[in-house]
């Protein structure tokens, strides 16, 4: 294994490594050891190949709060993204590492009321997070000037080539601040981006993690898709049908480590937790205890996890998705070992399933989707394992004291009636059902239910468009098209996503209808339809 680098070492501030502590992070990723001291040192434009998981936002964000000179009332950042969703969720991320500096981040993204952002722009705004789209929506109102900002950041530049934004890409870059240093983040490095950060980048580093080459034990690798909320009464349910649970479950953050942990506590597991922040001396406490299965279950990240030699787990638990695909093989090839069967369970919600998919694919292994087990088969397993153990209990020999109460007690009452009282009364709270709550689980096909109700929710409608890059479409002709027929702001556009022969458009519901209607032709296929869920 190579020297892995800390926080400590990559030239962050003493704020930055606090605010990096409360969100949990224990070590950089690949992607951040290598981009941060170099953006740090801000004497270089950057390429960095990085898939979305990788830790590249908190690469590239970190340095960016920490340089960013929050008296100064000026856009000093611009971070562009594809989609909204990433718009936000960026800005959440960079938002959550900020700690105490009192910077201001605004994800600005077509389908929001233009005037909310106007007003936040007027406000003063450090870091902007915006869609290519809306960011030239502003440039053109002159309500976001970018001619003095010191940073701008191509976050998924491949997707937002495939989006068809790479002219948008082109005219924003044109406006801003030619001194500035530009980071390119890509998950692949095709042509188009190389000849964009030919004419754009005076110059650059490439980055890139490196793969290594992966294999995979044995182990049985399955996959459980829940919503977030639900993951804890997946652990619950796993831990409870396997009969010998041995396991270690692997969270992401030490807050993530320390919640499961006190939650399998208090349902009564024998669950302890082990990360950065606990000593060495408890650490090795933990750890025997867990080597001679006086507890079964740890919960650890992987730093903490790193040179555990436990062997004949019967589990490993991925609680939160690995960060990347090696993490998932060293994770994964803890159980299993010498000859012994395990099985590895990783829990996905609905969003990171193409990740999941990315990870099997790099670590060219087979990750088999199955079903949380259900509540009766659960309680069906309790009760095989009760019958075996009285069958045991029957072959030793019982002290005749017992004997002859048992005879005293079945002189008045049917023997079976006895035996099941007494049943009850001993396994009354293990074998109630009740004790379960109802999981939700997701199929393809829910996925993208899920998805498009989220839409709807928003009171927005996906709809289908059938023309594309072939037709000569772009994200702007896609959006003049619209405009000269409906009665639509071309800001209530959003989401657009040309693609070779078809694109599609997220509008507000209400103008849906109106927009398929008038593009229908007569004795026609429609141009515009509702995007099948
Ligand atoms: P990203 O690739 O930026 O989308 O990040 C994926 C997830 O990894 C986010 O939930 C981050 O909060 C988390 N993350 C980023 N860096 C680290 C780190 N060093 N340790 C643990 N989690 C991280």
């Amino acid at each position: 294994m190579t020297d892995k680098k800390t926080f400590n070492d990559l030239g962050l501030s003493a704020e930055m490594i606090d605010a990096i502590n409360r969100k949990g992070f224990e070590e950089p990723t690949a992607i951040q050891a290598m981009t941060i001291p170099l953006m740090l040192k801000n004497n270089t434009n950057i390429i960095a190949q990085a898939q979305t998981g990788t830790g590249k936002t908190a690469a590239f964000g970190l340095p960016l709060i920490q340089m960013i000179d929050a008296n100064a009332n000026t856009v000093q950042a611009l971070i562009l993204v594809p989609t909204r969703e990433l718009a936000i969720q960026v800005s959440e991320e960079i938002n959550s590492l900020r700690g105490n500096k009192n910077l201001r981040i605004v994800p600005i993204y077509g389908g929001q009321a233009i005037d909310q952002q106007l007003r936040r722009l007027k406000r003063g705004v450090h870091i902007v997070v915006g869609t290519p789209g809306r960011v030239i929506d502003h440039l053109k109102r002159k309500t976001l000037k970018l001619k003095i900002i010191d940073h701008l950041i191509l976050d998924e530049a491949d997707e937002m080539l495939n989006m068809g934004f790479i002219e948008d890409m082109e005219e924003i870059m044109k406006h801003t601040n030619p001194d500035k240093k530009t980071l390119l983040f890509s998950a692949t490095i095709p042509k188009k981006i190389q000849e964009l950060a030919h004419k754009y980048m005076d110059g650059y580093k490439l980055l890139s993690v490196k793969k290594k080459q992966l294999t995979s034990n044995l182990t049985e690798q399955i996959y459980f898709e829940v919503k977030m909320s639900d993951k804890f009464e997946a652990l619950c349910r796993i831990i409870d049908i396997e009969d010998g649970f041995y396991g270690l479950v692997f969270c992401r953050t030490k807050s993530d480590v320390d919640t499961v942990a006190s939650q399998l506590s208090g349902r009564g597991y024998d669950a302890e937790a082990i990360h950065g922040d606990i000593t060495q001396t408890q650490r090795e406490r933990t750890l025997t205890k867990f080597r001679n299965q006086k507890t079964n279950i740890l919960i650890a990240t992987d730093v903490a996890a790193r040179g555990i030699d436990v062997n004949n787990l019967t589990h490993v638990i991925n609680y939160s998705l690995p960060q990347d695909p090696e993490s998932y093989v060293h994770r994964i090839g803890r159980t299993g070992r010498a000859g012994n069967e395990g099985t590895a369970i990783t829990f996905i919600t609905p969003s990171e399933y193409k990740r999941l998919m990315f990870i099997q694919r790099i670590a060219k292994t087979d990750i088999r989707k199955s079903r949380v087990p259900m509540v009766k088969d659960i309680i069906n397993a309790k009760k095989k394992k009760i019958n075996d153990d009285l069958k045991n209990i029957l072959e030793e020999e019982v002290d005749t004291k017992y004997i002859s109460w048992a005879k005293k007690l079945i002189k008045d009452k049917d023997p079976s009636e006895i035996l099941a009282a007494l049943l009850n009364y001993c396994f009354e709270e293990e074998l109630n059902p009740d004790g379960y709550t109802e999981i939700k689980e997701f199929k393809g096909k829910d996925r993208d239910r899920d998805r498009s109700k989220e839409v709807d929710q928003q009171g927005k409608a996906r709809l289908f468009v059938a023309l594309g890059k072939k037709d000569n479409i772009t994200p702007r002709k896609l959006v003049d098209l619209i405009i000269s027929k409906v009665p639509i702001k071309s800001r209530q556009i959003s989401d657009i996503q040309v693609m070779n022969s078809f694109s599609f458009i997220t509008v507000p519901f209400k103008k849906a209808e109106n927009i398929v209607t008038s593009f229908k032709l007569k004795g026609q296929r429609p141009l515009i339809s509702h995007a099948k869920k």
